[in-house]
């Protein structure tokens, strides 16, 4: 004979926040290129990931010295957020 086993949930109200608490992970930055191909796709290159957003504008330059009718970019910036767990509802 089995018993059903009975799961109680506690329902809580969450807010989600941009994290700016000090140990928070630092906004991150990169590059990817927009530029499109002859065929119509991206060529969607990108940079790496830095916390310094000059790195990935350099890595811009260096992208367009070696694809020179490249010149269309966006940026990507990751920004922390973190979920805020409220009272009960
Ligand atoms: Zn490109």
């Amino acid at each position: 004979m089995t018993t059903a086993a009975r799961r109680v949930f506690r329902y809580v109200n969450w807010t989600l926040r941009p994290d700016q608490d000090d140990d928070a992970p630092p906004l991150a930055y990169a590059f990817r290129c927009l530029t499109l191909r002859d065929d119509g796709t991206e060529c969607d290159a990108r940079s790496k990931t830095s916390t310094d957003p000059a790195e990935p504008q350099e890595w811009a330059f260096g992208h367009m010295r070696e694809h020179p009718d490249h010149v269309s970019f966006a940026e990507v910036i990751e920004r922390p957020w973190v979920m805020w767990r409220g009272g009960a509802v």
